[in-house]
């Protein structure tokens, strides 16, 4: 399975999923233009993508669904909730949506996707591992709070993706007005570098995790080298010896094949 973040932030986030030939986007918050210019140069053809999976409505992931999943004629692939409650406009004029029900699994030819429900404040937020049967990788991103089902499916997962958004002082002493700090904080909002390293540790330490990458880091609130080492050293202090790498906003990570 190959794996490669092409951007993760509150800019846009897309990530891509490949297994023997077939392959799938996890959200496309990019515009669908720069969601290509990206691929082509990762050396990826958008052509071959077979369709977008949908985690939720922020417009950082769904901004050009539309617009590739047309140019592309590949489908949308969403939950019936967010599907029913979200704003049409995300998905005027395409034909091709593929619903699933909320907790059930996906098949996708050679990939299996495994979406579960977390409290991250859009219409309705997923999110998920995807696994070929042999490796598992999970995106946490917008989580909100680690709950027990999201600490359940972290547990599968070889490769895990996870959100270390802000830095709480940097937050508190930064632009954002308390509202909105507030909902960043919250159970709807997201996770902290700190509550990143709290649901890593105790995922690595009963889990089968070999590789991390840190994603959605606000370019605010945080920065990539204050995640690095604010999560690599709490990992440290409990003796585990993982790799971690940070996402970037600007050009995602490199390839990880699993
Ligand atoms: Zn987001
Ligand atoms: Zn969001």
């Amino acid at each position: 399975m190959i794996i490669q973040i092409l951007a993760s932030g509150s800019k846009g986030n897309v990530t891509y999923i490949e297994e023997q030939g077939y392959s799938v986007l996890v959200d496309c918050g990019l515009s669908a233009r720069e969601t290509v210019r990206r691929l082509r140069s990762a050396g990826k053809e958008p052509e071959k993508i077979r369709g977008i999976f949908i985690t939720h409505d922020h417009q950082d992931h769904i901004r050009g669904a539309r617009v590739f999943s047309k140019s592309f004629n590949i489908p949308v692939i969403l939950s019936e909730e967010l599907y029913t409650g979200m704003d049409p406009k995300w998905l005027r004029d395409i034909n091709n949506i593929q619903l699933y029900k909320t907790g059930s699994d996906i098949p996708l030819e050679t990939l299996l996707l495994r979406p579960f429900p977390v409290s991250h404040d859009a219409t309705q937020t997923v999110n998920l591992t995807f696994t070929n049967g042999k490796k598992t990788a999970g995106l946490f991103t917008d989580l909100g709070t680690v709950s027990v089902l999201v600490k359940t499916h972290a547990l599968t997962a070889d490769l895990i993706i996870a959100e270390a958004n802000h830095d709480i002082s940097m937050l508190s002493r930064g632009p954002y007005p308390l509202w909105l700090q507030q909902r960043i904080r919250s159970k709807i909002g997201h996770l902290s570098n700190k509550q990143c390293a709290d649901f890593l540790t105790e995922t690595c330490l009963s889990g089968k995790i070999q590789n991390i990458v840190l994603g959605h880091i606000s370019e605010e609130n945080n920065r990539y080298d204050l995640a690095l080492q604010t999560i690599r050293q709490h990992l440290q202090n409990h003796n585990i010896d993982i790799p971690v790498q940070a996402a970037t906003q600007f050009d995602g990570c490199k390839e990880i094949i699993l």
